[in-house]
């Protein structure tokens, strides 16, 4: 079929790039793409009913990272959300300083950002990170300037999966008056967040990493800051993000929140299990592989190995015959295989970036089709390396 919709079963470990809604975000959407299509903005009931389910949605968010619901704008999604909150720091702070502190290992939607600010004058210092890919605090400190305006560092690594210091990075960031904003949209329904005690002054998410809709996040902006408009027109969003809110999408997203809150210590629970399930049999059954990443600082569902001697993306694709989706990390480009930022900033040499796979689960996953991976990624192994010179080359030095 050509639209898709013939659904083949498949094991499913690609999490981190997107996930399956959950039935009840499904179901509490279905009324707003149906008989509740009235515009928020309008007064009689139709509109005032999407307008409360907004600001319900708005609620929940809110309460899930302990904000105000006023200080939660929504957008398109993560990479919105991070785009929006540098240029508008960016843009409200200038005459104070034009020092951005970010990190190596950021999205792209905060890295493409950074580099466009370089662009429009400001200065960007990007934080190394350490062999787990942890930032060192005292490192951010020594690099704080009088004219420093943002820190930016995420939350969790999307790649690696690593958790960042988050608190200890917030507080340097309050001590020297200086905003923070944190990319969550790995943490965000994933691990506990409280933008107080943490000093986050702005935060991103996105639906589709948890379980909820496509197109859809938010940006959490502390109450006083001052916040450019995104898009002019309209006055939704406080003024600040004109145009008819996508409210199915809201509504989806919310209870996505509600549901990730509910559901978070025991999924947190599963898939560390399974987590570390893989990872102790891939270790013990498969030469010459690397764990990418903090062993325990690390998101629940996360696994990222380097296997010497392959390429990524041709393991990628073999296990996808097996019906196994994962990702690699390298991206093809211009039709190269550019391998990943992320794991270069952790100081793998270009071959061991490009000889990684990455797995992210689901607490839906189960050991069995754990098994099945691990028995299909010994044999597509056995055969890339039995075709690969640099292993021929290496076998003979033993
Ligand atoms: C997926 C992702 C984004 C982008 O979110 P979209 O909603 O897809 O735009 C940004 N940052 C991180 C860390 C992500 O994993």
């Amino acid at each position: 079929m050509q639209d898709g919709s013939e659904v083949e079963k498949v094991i499913y470990l690609d999490n981190a790039a997107t996930t399956r809604m959950a039935q009840e975000a499904v179901e509490a959407m279905l009324p707003f793409l149906t008989e509740l299509y009235g515009n928020p903005s309008a007064v009689y009931s139709l509109g005032s009913g999407a307008r409360k389910a907004v600001n319900g949605a708005r609620r929940t968010i809110a309460g899930a990272i302990g904000a105000k619901q006023e200080e939660v704008y929504f957008t398109s999604g993560g990479t919105e959300a991070d785009n929006w909150a540098l240029r508008s720091a960016a843009e409200a702070c200038q005459e104070r300083g034009k020092h951005i502190i970010t990190t190596r290992i950021e999205h792209h939607g905060v890295l493409n950002t950074c580099a466009y600010l370089e662009k429009m004058g400001f200065e960007v210092t990007y934080l190394k990170v350490d062999g787990d890919g942890l930032v060192d605090p005292e490192e951010l400190r020594a690099a704080v300037r009088p004219d420093t305006v943002l820190i930016s560092v995420m939350f969790a690594n999307n790649e690696i999966g690593t958790i960042e210091p988050i608190g200890e990075i917030g507080a340097i960031a309050r001590e020297h008056g200086i905003l923070f904003h944190t990319d969550a949209v790995q943490a965000f329904g994933q691990l506990p967040i409280d933008v107080d005690s943490l000093n986050i002054d702005m935060l991103s998410a996105s639906g589709h990493k948890l379980n909820g809709p496509k197109g859809i996040g938010f940006l959490y902006v502390r109450s006083g800051l001052r916040l450019c408009p995104l898009l002019h027109g309209g006055v939704q969003e406080r003024n600040r993000r004109a145009g008819t809110e996508n409210v199915p999408g809201i509504v989806g997203l919310g209870a996505a929140t509600a549901r990730a809150l509910r559901l978070m210590k025991k999924k947190a629970e599963r898939e560390t299990m399974l987590r570390d399930y893989l990872i102790g049999r891939i270790e013990r059954e498969i030469p010459y592989c690397r764990l990418n990443g903090h062993r325990t600082k690390r998101l629940p569902g996360n696994v990222n190995f380097s296997f010497s001697f392959v390429e990524g993306e041709s393991a990628l694709i073999m296990l996808d015959m097996k019906g196994i989706c994962v990702s690699s990390g390298s991206a093809c480009t211009s039709g190269a295989l550019d391998p990943s930022h992320v794991l270069l900033a952790l100081g793998l040499k270009q071959e061991e970036a490009r000889g990684s796979l990455r797995m992210t689960l689901s607490e839906e996953n189960t050991e069995e089709e754990l098994d099945y991976v691990v028995e299909s990624l010994k044999e597509i192994l056995r055969k890339l390396r039995e075709m690969s010179p640099s292993y021929e080359a290496y076998i003979k030095t033993l």
